[in-house]
């Protein structure tokens, strides 16, 4: 089964007029808290995402992932592949590990988010994990929403992407649909209001 069919049946797919955390509308928005509410369907995952990690022979010692979004995935992908699992969180604004989390000087730190669209927040995950002194090893996400290039594939990344070009993304599959500024967004010249993702629920 395909990831996008997953979403759906996990009715994590949704069709409406959505604010995106970037400030960014879509008529798209995956609700992967959905998938991950089933531990089952979480562990598939991230076992499929771990053993393409595995076999690209890259080295991860621990797994960080920017909360909240991140934290299911990263938990589940570090139990797959062995391997402690840390999060930032935001402190007035700033991405920052606390509650005890550390890394060791030269660690191989692999981020992990549920959906990498920018990567904005998984950048500024790894920037605060490199000020510890890890060492990036690389990005991973369920899904990417393909701006991005990941392993395995060989689109060109869009320049909205902010991840190191010389970093790997590991993802399961992209996730391609429009995004557009407010000013630009079809749904709001039809005279809708875009709401923010599960803010009636
Ligand atoms: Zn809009």
């Amino acid at each position: 089964m395909s990831l996008e069919e997953i979403y759906k049946r996990e009715e994590a797919l949704l069709e409406g007029h959505f604010l995106l955390s970037s400030g960014n509308h879509s008529k798209f928005y995956l609700q992967s808290a959905k998938v991950l509410q089933n531990p089952k369907v979480a562990e598939e995952l991230a076992k499929e995402l771990a053993s393409r990690i595995l076999e690209s022979g890259l080295k991860v010692d621990v797994v960080c992932s920017p909360a909240l979004g991140g934290v299911i995935a990263g938990y589940e992908l570090a139990r797959a592949l062995g391997v402690r699992s840390i999060f930032t969180e935001r402190k007035d604004g700033t991405m920052t590990l606390r509650r005890g989390f550390e890394v060791s000087k030269d660690e191989k730190v692999l981020i992990c988010e549920d959906i990498i669209t920018t990567g904005g927040s998984a950048l500024e995950a790894a920037d605060e994990v490199e000020s510890r002194g890890g060492e990036i090893v690389g990005f991973s996400a369920l899904a990417n929403r393909g701006f991005c290039k990941r392993v395995g594939t060989d689109t060109t990344p869009d320049l909205k992407c902010k991840l190191p070009k010389e970093k790997p993304l590991f993802a399961l599959d992209d996730f391609i649909f429009e995004i557009y500024t407010p000013e630009n967004c079809p749904m709001c010249k039809e005279g809708s209001e875009a709401i923010k993702p599960g803010s009636r629920n």
